[in-house]
């Protein structure tokens, strides 16, 4: 009898293991996650119903393959390549020649509002190696006809610019990325899935029990975590510029990491950030550069002939502008001001 007594906690010690690792298991089955640095930063996912976990081997080797591609701080990567061979022609891959096609698409419509060609106007800010200091106008005034896009010409898979001229692919990669993990996702008939590519989200399908994902917006400079509000959305990508993302202090002023390639210096026009939702994740990378650089006024007339995006502005005064397709699916935090933009 003594010895069935001291049993009793053993046992209820192993049924009390089996039932976590029964959760365990069930969660496992439920969904799948995985996070790694790449890009220099943290991208991270989440996978539901996935039949087996090579699908994080999958997105793994597309998101360094596209590293492989576009880093510009990898000597050996092919931007590297291509950007320390400019003034001659340059025979790029498929997916690098149509990033700088597409990219440059986007510079004609934005007026040079994004332009991959600011990659010496980065480095003389020390924004490639983190060895910031603010360079004097004439040394930047001297760099500008180097950042000239529409000197960038591709035939084919052929890049030609000008000598001395450099791309850097920080405003478009993300999206880029995002978009061909998704396709992926899609291929392997997975439906509800959440990526978080260095802040770039997207959301494919619902969420497992048919419900909308939650999405949050962040509050710039908010150290607590504060959230502008809450997107409820599905099948959207979610991408944000502010300058509050990368940005150094010198005398007492802030310089952050977008840049207006008309004067070489960081776009200053009253924002803080702004927020595209996009089925597409490279237009929404590609815009939230370029809206933040051209301003509110400007933003909203490209976006009023645009169709298909939806904008989250916040000013310098922490006021929060947002279109009017987001009405049902965007609730600021109270307190907040606020504005609808009607097309
Ligand atoms: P994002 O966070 O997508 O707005 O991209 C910002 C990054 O793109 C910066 O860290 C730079 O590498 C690069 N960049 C800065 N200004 C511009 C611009 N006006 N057009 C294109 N790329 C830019
Ligand atoms: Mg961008």
């Amino acid at each position: 009898m003594r010895t069935v007594k001291y049993m009793w906690p053993l046992i209820a010690c192993l049924i009390l293991c089996m039932t976590l690792l029964c959760g365990c298991a069930l969660i496992q089955k439920d969904y799948q996650s995985y996070e790694m640095y790449s890009m220099d930063t943290i991208m991270s996912w989440k996978v539901w119903d996935a039949s087996d976990s090579s699908i994080h081997e999958d997105l793994k080797s597309i998101i360094l393959e596209a590293e492989q591609m576009l880093s510009v701080t990898n000597q050996n990567s092919e931007a590297s390549n291509m950007n320390r061979e400019s003034g001659t022609p340059f025979e790029a891959s498929d997916a690098l020649a149509g990033i700088i096609k597409r990219s440059l698409t986007f510079a004609e419509e934005t007026d040079g509002a994004l332009n991959v060609a600011l990659y010496p106007i980065l480095r003389a800010w020390g924004f490639t190696t983190e060895n910031y200091s603010v360079p004097g106008q004439e040394y930047l005034q001297e760099l500008l006809p180097y950042t000239d896009w529409t000197r960038i010409q591709v035939e084919g898979n052929l890049v030609t610019m000008q000598d001395g001229m450099a791309l850097d692919f920080g405003a478009v990669g993300k999206g880029y990325v995002t978009d061909v993990c998704v396709d992926l996702l899609k291929e392997k008939g997975i439906t509800s899935a959440r990526l978080d590519l260095g802040g770039n989200i997207y959301t494919l399908g619902t969420k497992k029990d048919g419900t909308l994902w939650n999405i949050g917006v962040k509050m710039p400079f908010e150290t607590n975590n504060e959230l502008a509000g809450i997107l409820k959305i599905q099948d959207t990508a979610v991408v944000t510029s502010g300058n509050y993302q990368r940005y150094f202090e010198q005398d007492g002023k802030l310089y952050h990491h977008i840049f207006d390639s008309k004067t070489g210096y960081p776009a200053d026009n009253g924002l803080y950030s702004v927020t595209i939702l996009s089925q597409d994740a490279f237009e929404a990378d590609a815009l939230s550069t370029a809206y933040f650089v051209m301003g509110q006024e400007a933003a909203e007339e490209d976006w009023r002939q645009r169709g298909g995006i939806e904008v989250i502005w916040i000013t310098s005064d922490y006021k929060i502008y947002y279109t009017e397709g987001l009405k049902d699916c965007f609730t600021v935090t109270e307190g907040l001001d606020s504005e609808m933009v009607i097309r």
